[in-house]
């Protein structure tokens, strides 16, 4: 399915994490609580055993959603980052923070009764056209704080600080 080292992290680069092997059950959580913590219409997630699990830069910060499972986001720009249920063997990863969000296909999807009732439709929405000018455009790629999707040495660069 994947390559054996996995990366990803946050959207400002405080926070980056490793897995050593696969995620397992890739799929779509849309229940409540996911739809909250991701600000989205559904949390995409993926588990893999904690001791196959690092972080490689930085510390998340924690919301306790219930008593029994925290979920982890970058402090700093609050990317959502990870689902975790403390003792268990696994921590969840949001898949859209990985630096290859192509690499790991949903199989499943879970807590469909919470699951927007036109989610089906939004693959057919029309098509805006793209109206930034490429001056915008060149605007936005020159000023982007984003971390590029690929570990670095350091962070910020230079650059880009
Ligand atoms: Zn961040
Ligand atoms: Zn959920």
């Amino acid at each position: 399915m994947t390559a054996a080292a996995i990366s990803g992290g946050c959207q400002c680069g405080a926070v980056r994490y490793r897995a050593a092997s696969e995620l397992g059950y890739p799929h779509l959580c849309h229940c409540r609580m996911c739809q909250k913590a991701s600000g989205n219409y559904f949390m995409p997630l993926a588990a893999v055993q904690r001791d196959e699990f690092a972080l490689t830069r930085g510390e998340p910060s924690w919301f306790w959603s219930s008593d029994l499972v925290r979920r982890g986001f970058c402090g700093s720009c609050g990317t959502p980052l990870f689902y975790d249920v403390p003792g268990a063997e696994f921590i969840n990863i949001m898949l859209g923070s990985l630096d290859d969000p192509e690499a790991v296909k949903p199989m499943a999807q879970s807590n469909t009764g919470r699951k927007l009732a036109w989610f089906h439709e939004l693959d057919d929405l029309p098509i805006e056209p793209d109206e930034e000018t490429p001056d915008r455009e060149n605007a936005i790629a020159a000023s982007n704080h984003q971390h590029p999707d690929h570990d670095t040495a350091e962070w910020p660069s230079g650059a880009l600080s």
